[in-house]
């Protein structure tokens, strides 16, 4: 480390900590980001689709050109019973490549002034101590005790950090997902969609998908489901099979294996000088499992209210709570109502199940949303009333 003190440390170099340490830095504070693995963004345990282009670089300024894969153009949704859900939407996301993307982000944030340093792993966070936390960091030369004013907990889903400071961020059955992504050669479906499978003729309680890297010519075929007590078979098991079923010429490069947070917002995630952020923070989306967007928000979130509390002169945990509920306005509220959906889709019954997917397949595809009612205003109505009651 270039020095034994800065104004903000930064635990993991992904889509969160290196957005949140860019933006800082930007801000005028000195920032260390480190990084346990070797190689930033590698190996890549995502499935690698976002959010639309525009959105990202709205959000974050122009994204070099080869961390883009593909331009996405709709989604395929292989459904209950047959029926099956094709929506067009032209430039609906795009197919990031991780292993360029992660430390594309992490050098913004070192030409920003941020110092970011690999093979360096956070062990542990002290308590405050005359307005600073210590970090000590095990390095393959030894360990080093760094003080900072602020501490942010970009570490992931496996998270230590929050927990080491009494943070209730393990993840549950039934709020956690589990994951498989297949890497395989060529393009499996549609080069301009994400294409699903969902529901009880498949996987009821998670899906699973085929993501095209079109420059790369791979898919990224995988599955997740949520983790239950009474599971009989794991991811991996299952997720090769459904490939080999689907398409049993597929050549397989790499399986890579990992949790997904699908809990909501964590309500409590911050302390005296210290946050969290993406998925150490929950932050992912409930339904489709997706937090790279959310994650790097909650970045840009985390550093605007470090910085209003620096020039405020106020780091306690009571200036940060504004943290949590500007997370839960921007993106924690939607969250919440898609995870009410979540359960009342995979909550359905098979017949149940075929309905809704008829509704919302009239209601994707049919044109002008009134016809539709007029169509089928007793299916639509019982739905509404039943999710109403839904809890
Ligand atoms: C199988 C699978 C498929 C997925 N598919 C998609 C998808 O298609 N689209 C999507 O948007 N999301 C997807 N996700 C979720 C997505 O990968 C995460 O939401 C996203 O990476 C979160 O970013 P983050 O920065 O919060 O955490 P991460 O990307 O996990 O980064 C955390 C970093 O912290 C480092 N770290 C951890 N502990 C320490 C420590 N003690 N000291 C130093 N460094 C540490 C880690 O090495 C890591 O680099 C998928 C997840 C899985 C498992």
């Amino acid at each position: 480390m270039k020095q034994t003190q800065y104004d903000v440390l930064v635990i993991g170099a992904g889509p969160a900590g290196s957005v949140m340490a860019r933006d800082v830095a930007r801000l005028g504070h000195t920032v260390l980001l480190i990084e346990k693995r070797a190689r930033i963004g590698y190996p890549v345990r995502c499935g690698e689709a976002s959010t639309t282009l525009d959105q990202l670089e709205n959000t974050y300024g122009p994204i070099a050109p080869e961390c883009i894969e593909t331009v996405l153009n709709g989604l395929f949704v292989y459904g209950p019973g047959g029926i099956n859900l094709d929506v067009t939407r032209p430039n609906v996301g795009v197919m990031l490549n991780r292993e360029k993307f992660d430390p594309w982000l992490a050098h913004l944030a070192e030409a920003d002034g941020a110092e970011v340093v690999v093979n360096a792993r956070a062990e542990s966070v002290s308590e405050v101590e005359n307005g600073f936390r210590t970090v000590s960091i095990v390095m393959p030369t030894g360990t080093e005790k760094i003080k900072a004013k602020m501490i942010v907990a970009a570490d992931g889903i496996e998270s230590r950090i929050g927990r080491l400071l009494g943070i209730k961020c393990l993840h549950r059955p039934g709020t956690t997902c589990t994951g498989v992504d297949i890497q395989v050669e060529g393009i499996l479906t549609k080069p301009d969609y994400l294409t699903f499978w969902q529901g009880h003729d498949f996987i009821n309680d998670g899906y699973i998908w085929s993501f095209p890297k079109v420059k790369s010519n791979v898919t990224n075929f995988g599955a997740g489901f949520l983790v239950s007590s009474k599971q009989d078979s794991d991811i991996q098991t299952v997720a090769l099979e459904w490939l080999k079923k689907l398409y049993p010429e597929a050549k397989v490069k790499s399986v890579v294996g990992g949790l997904v947070p699908v809990s909501g917002n964590l309500k409590d995630c911050v302390r005296e000088r210290f946050l969290m952020i993406g998925d150490a923070a929950h932050h992912t989306n409930p339904l489709t499992g997706g937090g790279i967007a959310s994650a790097m928000r909650g970045g840009q979130i985390g550093a605007a209210i470090i910085h209003e509390g620096f020039m405020a002169g106020d780091l306690s945990e009571k200036f940060l709570r504004r943290f949590e509920t500007t997370c839960m306005k921007r993106f924690g509220n939607e969250h919440k109502k898609i995870m009410k959906f979540r359960r009342f889709l995979l909550g359905q019954n098979r017949p149940s199940q075929i309905a809704l997917y008829k509704l919302i397949k009239a209601y994707l595809e049919g044109g002008q949303r009134i016809k539709v009612f007029l169509k089928k205003p007793c299916t639509t109505v019982s739905f509404i009333l039943k999710f109403l009651r839904f809890r």
